[in-house]
């Protein structure tokens, strides 16, 4: 069997839900279960309607709802008919009758209590999977809905809970049978506590959804449909020649999201990782496009795919107190963990450690701190150039290419050998999309 997901801009309207089926048709003998996030955006309208509603707004909490109604309406008229019109619509009404007495409820008490919010939050999915089970019908397809509340067994940790795998690949195995000509269709995103409580998985968690069944049935593949031709070479917002990679390994993907690629997070794909399931990442508007395929590894080597980070602040300590000190390190280390700020990259010396942080994360405290260790220079204004590629950085000659490359550039802080995939540079935030462009020119030729 395959999995495939559709993200909210594959689900956005009649046209591109009826996109999405086409492409779910193309595989009917692969025996499919399609996972679908809401429609684009409706997440969103629904964490404001919590927010209208707690805070006591009745009139803009009721606006809100009745213009996500009218969005899902629409869609419902434009893709179904008679019968078929009128079970659907019957479906939808019981998720309206739900969020709307829960809206109620909160208006009322002015608040939103965790349950009810992973309750309203969640209802999305259930709208965009009733309203493509019902155009599965409408075309005359064998199509089920499946409640994924009764098959994503979550803990009680509202809004981000975590997944409890024993009885959720119980419950999968068990109740799920795909088969070919048959299609498949459940939410992402969503799940329940043993108690039978809705919860949800956390933002971009219908692509876990994905994994997690895919996994659990033994899937084929799992294929994750978005709005961008798979994983690609570089961000295209800076440089436009940007390129698919075809083949792509978890570590470098991994290495990738970190940075801000568009790419899916690395955690939602482990399930899948963990089988040796492919997954893919291809897109709903060019769908005979190849893609790129995520592998737990792959054969190649050689640089990959570049990314950028802006925000970045260096904090250096120096002190000779360091020289041939054990623990100096935890000492730092420690400050950073006190004041709970994330430690991107280091670089030491024999008298010296920089680390970059994230410039939010840049608190004055923790300079006081450092400051009792050594003498501490601050340097805002820069980011990380990301450079990934297994296995890429291990000869001179490479390395030669990438400070060619960057010719005159400044460079503050240099990660090389923590992983055999990435080579860090921290420089001027003002020089990085030109870097970028530079070592991508370099190294793929445009
Ligand atoms: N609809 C949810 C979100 O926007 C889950 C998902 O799309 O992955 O975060
Ligand atoms: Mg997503």
């Amino acid at each position: 069997m395959i999995v495939l997901k559709f993200g909210g801009t594959s689900v956005q309207d009649s046209a591109s839900q009826n996109q999405a089926l086409a492409i779910v048709a193309r595989v009917l003998d692969k025996a499919p279960l399609v996972v679908s996030s809401a429609m684009s955006g409706v997440t969103n309208d629904l964490i404001r309607l919590t927010e209208l509603a707690s805070s006591g707004q009745e009139a803009a909490a009721m606006d809100l709802l009745e213009k996500l109604k009218a969005r899902h309406t629409n869609v419902l008229l434009e893709q179904t008919e008679g019968e078929i019109r009128n079970r659907t619509q019957q479906l939808l009404e019981d998720v309206w009758q739900e969020v709307g007495s829960l809206t109620r409820g909160m208006i009322l008490l002015g608040e939103c209590s965790p349950r009810v919010y992973d309750a309203v939050v969640g209802s999305g999915e259930l709208l965009s999977t009733r309203l493509l089970w019902g155009r599965c019908c409408q075309l005359g397809y064998e199509a089920e809905l499946l409640d994924a509340r009764h098959f994503i067994v979550t803990d009680d940790h509202f809004n981000e809970a975590a997944v409890l795998f024993g009885p959720t690949n119980e419950k999968i195995a068990r109740g799920i049978h795909a088969r070919p000509g048959r299609i498949l269709i459940t939410q992402g995103f969503i799940g329940s506590t043993t108690d039978g409580v809705m919860t949800i998985l956390g933002r971009g968690g219908s692509d876990y959804s994905a994994s997690i069944f895919g996994s659990a049935l033994g899937a084929e593949a799992v294929e994750i449909w978005t709005d961008v031709d798979g994983i690609l070479t570089t961000d295209p917002r800076i440089v436009p020649q940007a390129r698919t990679i075809p083949e792509i390994s978890y570590a470098e993907a991994a290495e990738l999201s970190y940075f801000g690629a568009k790419v899916i997070h690395p955690a939602t794909i482990q399930p899948a990782v963990d089988k040796k399931i492919p997954v893919w990442v291809k897109n709903t508007k060019n769908p005979d496009h190849p893609g790129t395929v995520i592998l737990p590894e792959t054969p190649h080597r050689g640089p990959r795919a570049f990314a950028i980070k802006k925000n970045a602040v260096i904090i250096s300590v120096t002190s000779s107190r360091m020289l041939n000190a054990h623990g100096f390190m935890a000492r730092i280390f420690d400050i950073f963990r006190n004041h709970r700020i994330a430690v991107d990259l280091v670089a030491t010396s024999e008298v010296s450690v920089s680390v970059s942080v994230d410039r939010k994360e840049e608190a004055r405290q923790v300079i006081e701190d450092l400051e009792r260790l050594g003498n501490v220079n601050v340097q805002s204004d820069a980011g990380i150039l990301c450079l990934v590629g297994p296995r890429a950085w291990t000869c001179g000659r490479e390395l030669g290419r990438v400070f060619q490359a960057l010719g005159e550039m400044t460079v503050h802080l240099v990660s090389l050998g923590a992983s055999e995939t990435n080579l860090s540079l921290v420089m001027n935030e003002s020089d990085l999309a030109e870097a970028l462009r530079r070592v991508h020119r370099e190294f793929f030729g445009v």
